[in-house]
């Protein structure tokens, strides 16, 4: 039984002020999550506040972005041992803006994940297709050229330590979401492809969903059967929409 995961991804959002009141609410109302583990994603600056306003709450917290070098000449670079430090229980990886912003490359994820993974953090490797990709149908080599990166670098066995977040690219941030019958079918590709490897991982590999989910929609796509919780954008950021999704798992 994978226990469902529901993880914010603030982006480039807040302020102190704002994420005090963000965190003070999401805290009020997690008597009412019954099943979901809860996480928030915050800007890498807001970490320690993050860290003094959830230590000892049921939530955790991680960073949206690791660096795969251990330390060094890498200006703006946040490592896993600072992640770490602050008590982070997750890392993002390959989340969309960043391979689209930042030219990470698959090679350049795997080897975030592997170094989030080698250092205790529980990495969340973003993959998904843009409307392009869909619109020719090339979903799934897409996402399995994206996994692959990771299974060949570190093996299948990486994927028992960590989560994947299939996210459309078209669905982030847009109000799109993929209908549930849409994300089932890629999540089964995914879970299907590690089985082919590993049986055991695929069983308890989470696999979340992300892009534009909601209260709205968040229970119906999470009672898919490989749709194991939601990465969360846009909702994230309103402490009773977040639980709003943090409940529909219950
Ligand atoms: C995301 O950024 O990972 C995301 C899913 O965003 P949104 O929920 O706003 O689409």
């Amino acid at each position: 039984m994978r226990r469902p995961l529901v993880a914010g991804n603030w982006k480039m959002n807040g302020s102190l002020e704002s994420i005090k009141s963000l965190l003070d609410g999401v805290k009020a109302g997690m008597s009412d999550v019954k099943q979901a583990e809860v996480a928030v994603c915050a800007p890498a600056i807001y970490l320690p506040a993050v860290q003094q306003q959830l230590q000892g709450s049921d939530i955790a917290w991680g960073g949206q972005d690791v660096s795969a070098e251990a330390s060094g000449a890498y200006t703006g670079e946040i490592s896993t041992s600072m992640l770490k430090e602050f008590g982070c229980k997750y890392a993002i990886v390959g989340h969309s803006e960043r391979r689209a912003y930042h030219a990470e490359s698959d090679d350049t994820v795997a080897r975030k994940y592997a170094a989030a993974r080698a250092a205790g953090l529980i990495p969340i490797l973003c993959v998904g297709e843009t409307l392009e990709e869909r619109e020719k149908g090339i979903t799934e080599s897409v996402v399995a050229r994206q996994m692959d990166a990771l299974i060949n670098l570190e093996g299948v066995a990486a994927l028992a330590d960590g989560v994947i977040a299939y996210e459309p690219v078209w669905a982030i941030g847009t109000g799109m979401t993929a209908s549930p019958e849409q994300a089932q079918e890629v999540h089964a590709f995914i879970r299907g492809r590690v089985a082919a490897l590993d049986a055991g991982v695929a069983e308890g590999l989470r696999i979340l969903y992300g892009g534009s989910m909601k209260p709205g929609n968040a229970q119906e796509l999470i009672a898919k059967p490989d749709i194991d919780g939601g990465l969360i954008g846009g909702a994230a950021l309103d402490a009773g929409d977040f639980l709003g999704i943090c409940t529909a798992a219950n």
